[in-house]
């Protein structure tokens, strides 16, 4: 009978993300479905605030690596944290299947541990089922295929891709934990993080966490009814949409590569926003593509967005039509300016998502 433990990591601040909540929710409904119980195992500079958010979640015990080198995201502490609540939950028989959010952070380092243990480790799991054992699911060829997983080799190390599960989302209660000690050897804390280099919050374009997907197409580039483009305007009307809705910028394979090309046509636009069958399939709960009209970003970019919405001139554009919940036949620039003046009468936030509820 398998057995289930959950490594979660906090956040700076010492909180779990949401995609440690999917972990967590998982984990829970595997236990369920085994008829056993699960172990959490908590890493982190301190990390009795983030077991208090997961104590009704059932969990038989709270193991826990917490000191300020364990906040930083670093490999060997993190591989080590990671072994040692291992052992000590397996020291109970309670961790053949070790389930984990697939964060950078713990994508980087848990193959490694797995081999470690003599387990084996499987990314990009969207889902865990058990019946007669357990069996994962994930993608292959860009989300073209779906495999249906099961292994002998036990411990199996799952990292779960964020935004595939429900996240469990119970009353934060007070959780004992028990602490699990790893020696702080100067060969473990050689390598030092002294910071973190990205990009503001305001010109980072791309945010898995965001409720909307905006994908924008090639169209905004294109010459338009009065036979002109208005390059510098469709990136004012995007960023201003980004800035007041907060949500995440995907765009068409057309659109990236022409800033790529020396045409410095939206600035902002890198191959890290392209959607697609060589970009990325996100998992937003709700996508707005505009201005496109491709085959690979409606159907394999957008294929795990759960509401898609489009706006094209074109009425016969098969892709909107085919893969939109609802296409809007409408100039762009004029619904954007129109949503953006929305956005800016109610306040920012949640009226990005009162417009869209109200098709505006
Ligand atoms: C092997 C391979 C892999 C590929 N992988 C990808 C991929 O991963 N991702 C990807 O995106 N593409 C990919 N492509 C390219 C893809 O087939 C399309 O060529 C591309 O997606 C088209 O981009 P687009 O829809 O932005 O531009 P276009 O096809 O030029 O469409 C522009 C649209 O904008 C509309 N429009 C213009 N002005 C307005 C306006 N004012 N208001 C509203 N609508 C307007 C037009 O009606 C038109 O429908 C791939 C192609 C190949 C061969």
């Amino acid at each position: 009978m398998d057995s289930v433990l959950v490594l979660l990591h906090t956040e700076s601040d010492g909180s779990l993300a949401r995609a440690a909540f999917e972990a967590l929710g998982t984990a829970r409904k595997l236990a369920d479905a085994l008829k056993g119980t699960f172990t959490v195992g908590l890493v982190g500079a301190a990390v009795q605030a983030a077991a208090d958010a997961a104590a009704a979640s059932g969990a038989a015990r709270f193991l826990g690596v917490a000191g300020p080198e364990f906040g930083q995201p670093r490999y060997a502490t993190d591989a080590a944290a990671a072994e040692a609540i291992y052992r000590a939950a397996g020291a109970a028989g309670a961790a053949s299947c070790v389930i984990a959010p697939g964060t950078s952070r713990w994508c980087r380092v848990l193959p490694g541990v797995a081999a470690r243990v003599g387990g084996q480790a499987d990314t990009h799991v969207t889902g865990l089922s058990a019946e007669g054992g357990v069996i994962a699911t994930r993608w292959y060829y860009r989300q073209r295929m779906e495999a249906v997983l099961a292994r002998g080799q036990r411990p199996w190390f799952i990292l779960l891709d964020p935004g595939s599960q429900p996240a469990w989302g119970g009353a934060t209660g007070s959780a004992r934990v028990e602490p699990v000690d790893v020696p702080v050897t100067a060969e473990l804390t050689r390598t030092v993080v002294t910071g973190v280099q990205a990009p503001s919050a305001e010109e980072q374009t791309i945010r898995p966490d965001a409720d909307l997907l905006f994908v924008a197409g090639a169209g905004w580039t294109k010459t338009q009814t009065d036979g002109k483009t208005h390059t510098d305007q469709a990136a004012q009307l995007i960023l201003d949409f980004l800035r007041k809705s907060r949500a995440s910028l995907g765009g068409s394979k057309s659109l990236v590569d022409q800033s790529t090309e020396g045409h410095g046509v939206l600035p902002f636009m890198s191959h890290l926003n392209q959607v697609g069958q060589t970009g990325a399939t996100p998992r937003h709960p709700r996508g707005l593509a505009t201005c496109c009209h491709g085959e690979e970003p409606h159907t394999v970019g957008w294929r795990f967005i759960t509401e898609r919405r489009a706006v094209n001139l074109d009425p016969s554009c098969g892709w909107s039509r085919g893969k939109a919940d609802v296409l809007y036949v409408a100039d762009a620039f004029q619904v954007m300016s129109r949503v953006n003046a929305l956005l800016a009468e109610r306040g920012t936030g949640s009226t990005r998502q009162e417009a869209m509820q109200n098709g505006q």
